[in-house]
């Protein structure tokens, strides 16, 4: 049978668990930064699920790789190798600057695993007595929603309710590297942050935070775990937020657009004197590393080793900035980010963000709020300049409507 929007939303409600709330657009068919739902109207994808679509739906690329591996191989588990893992590993490795990966699937698992690596470090090599690591984080942090890292998130919504909670980790504002350095002591093992935070708004630090946190955990011998699931592979315009600040964490978590848009891929990223610490049967995943993910994983960082992805979403987003700074004032209150990504506050005043995203969908451009009247702005990053200016003279017309 075929269903109207209206019918798919009501099967949502009856039947899937309430846990998000999403805009009354039901996607059937989507291609570059358009989505087209079941009755056949078009929209610009202005979010492109969080990055992880960053390089276009459907990106010819990559679906030509998923399709190659699909009719060779696609699941084998860990239990033997396949010829997918070590090429992927190797060239994801070095794309960051390090040598070795740790693949997991989800973003959350990434984290998840991250925390587990740094503690592991600190208890065997820097030598903190078992159970007592604790690991620093950041106000206004998202890292996922797991029960442990919903543990550290000073989100209510996102703890009420799910107690009781993973000790061991101390939150300090965001932005300060004095907090940062007054919460560091001897059982600290990793410092855990976004360079730029997503889920807070875009918001990014005051230019010297970010070295000075590597200098703090240089001198304090703490890992410091950069989480680039969404702020990472070129979205900023550079293949990770951290090398605009010239930093280069420990460990690095990816996700999101490592799985080019097509499937769950992430992973833990670093050096051997750190992923070194896991042994056999210490740690793992079914599907972590699979041959189809390591495909998509491996076409997602070749197509960055080019430069290209990186650039464009430089030019792009310095449009994208342009254009939406000259609506301060209009209805706009701030905007904030880097790249093709901004999170923008629109006057309270004129509704929630919600009703914002409503109304702009209505005139066919989705993207989502966060936090009341925030709206975020990151499009596939194969979005035109006409493509930009067309989604924003929608914005502007909500914001006057
Ligand atoms: N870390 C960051 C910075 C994120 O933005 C997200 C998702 O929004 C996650 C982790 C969690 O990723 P996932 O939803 O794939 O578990």
């Amino acid at each position: 049978p075929v269903y109207s929007s209206g019918e798919h939303i009501t099967m949502v409600d009856d039947h899937a668990a309430h846990n998000y709330s999403p805009l009354p657009v039901v996607a059937a068919t989507a291609d570059g930064v358009w989505i087209t739902d079941v009755e056949g109207n078009r929209y610009l994808d202005a979010l492109a699920g969080y990055s992880a679509v960053n390089f276009g739906h459907r990106n010819t690329e990559i679906i030509a790789a998923v399709n190659d591996q699909l009719n060779r191989l696609t699941l084998t588990s860990r239990a033997f190798h396949s010829d997918r893992l070590g090429p992927f590993c190797r060239d994801l490795a070095a794309l960051c600057g390090k040598d070795m990966v740790l693949p997991m699937n989800t973003g959350a698992e990434a984290v998840e695993s991250a925390i587990k690596v740094a503690r592991k470090w600190g208890t065997d090599v820097k030598g903190v007595p078992t159970d007592q690591a604790s690991i620093v984080v950041a106000a206004g942090n998202f890292h996922g929603r797991t029960t442990t890292i919903v543990s550290f998130s000073d989100d209510e919504s996102a703890r009420r309710g799910f107690g009781p909670f993973t000790p061991g980790f101390r939150i300090v504002p965001f932005g300060d590297a004095d907090a940062m350095a007054a919460a560091i002591d001897d059982t600290t093992v990793a410092v855990l942050i976004e360079p730029i935070q997503g889920e807070a708004g875009v918001v990014v630090p005051p230019a010297d935070y970010l070295p000075k946190v590597r200098e703090l955990c240089t001198a304090a011998n703490v890992l410091m775990i950069c989480d680039e699931i969404q702020s990472g592979l070129g979205r900023t315009g550079e293949t990770l937020a951290s090398d605009h600040w010239g930093v280069v964490p420990d460990l690095y978590t990816l996700g999101k657009a490592l799985g080019g848009g097509v499937l769950p891929v992430s992973a833990v990223v670093g050096n051997n004197d750190v992923l070194g610490v896991l042994a056999p049967g210490e740690h793992g995943s079914t599907f972590g590393g699979n041959p189809l993910a390591a495909a998509v994983g491996s076409t997602v960082v070749s197509m960055l080793g080019t430069g290209y992805w990186q650039d464009r979403a430089r030019v792009m987003g310095a449009h994208l900035h342009s254009r939406l700074s000259d609506m301060v004032g209009s209805g706009v209150t701030a905007v904030r980010g880097l790249g093709l990504w901004a999170g923008v506050d629109v006057d309270p005043a004129l509704g929630s963000g919600k009703e914002m995203c409503k109304k702009l969908a209505q005139r066919g451009v989705l993207v989502k709020d966060t936090h009341g009247s925030t709206l975020r702005f990151a499009p596939p990053i194969v979005i035109t300049i006409d493509e930009i200016d067309w989604a924003l003279d929608q914005f502007a017309k909500v914001l006057k409507s």
